[in-house]
């Protein structure tokens, strides 16, 4: 299949909460627009599939099966305590999966 990541040059993902390989990004203040398909008389909506957002900022990146979010120490606090441990950029997510076990052998090729 095209565009399929080599593995061998992509880092993994285990959530040190639940196993879980899917991290997924959570944005705030983004503006999405989304097109109406229908609109009944009692103002029941449909929506398309098709939609668009624009701006944002990444708010932080988390495990997507338990929620798990991830830190520069690994460590889970409250989402309401200091933030600054809480990883909201991709340089610095990449630099935390290569220091994990799991991505080693990545680390020492580079
Ligand atoms: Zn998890």
């Amino acid at each position: 299949m095209p565009g399929t990541p080599d593995s061998a040059e992509y880092l993994s993902f285990e959530c040190p909460n639940c196993g879980g390989t899917t991290i997924e990004e959570i944005m705030i203040d983004v503006t999405v627009s989304t097109s109406i398909a229908l609109i009944d008389s009692d103002g029941h909506i449909d929506y398309d599939m098709d939609q668009t957002n624009d701006g944002g900022e990444v708010y932080r990146f988390q495990c997507q099966t338990c929620g798990h979010y991830i830190t520069t120490d690994g460590v889970q606090a409250p989402l309401n305590q200091p933030v600054s441990k809480i990883i909201t950029d991709c340089d610095e997510l990449a630099k935390w999966l290569l220091k994990q076990p799991y991505n080693q052998e990545k680390a020492d090729d580079s």
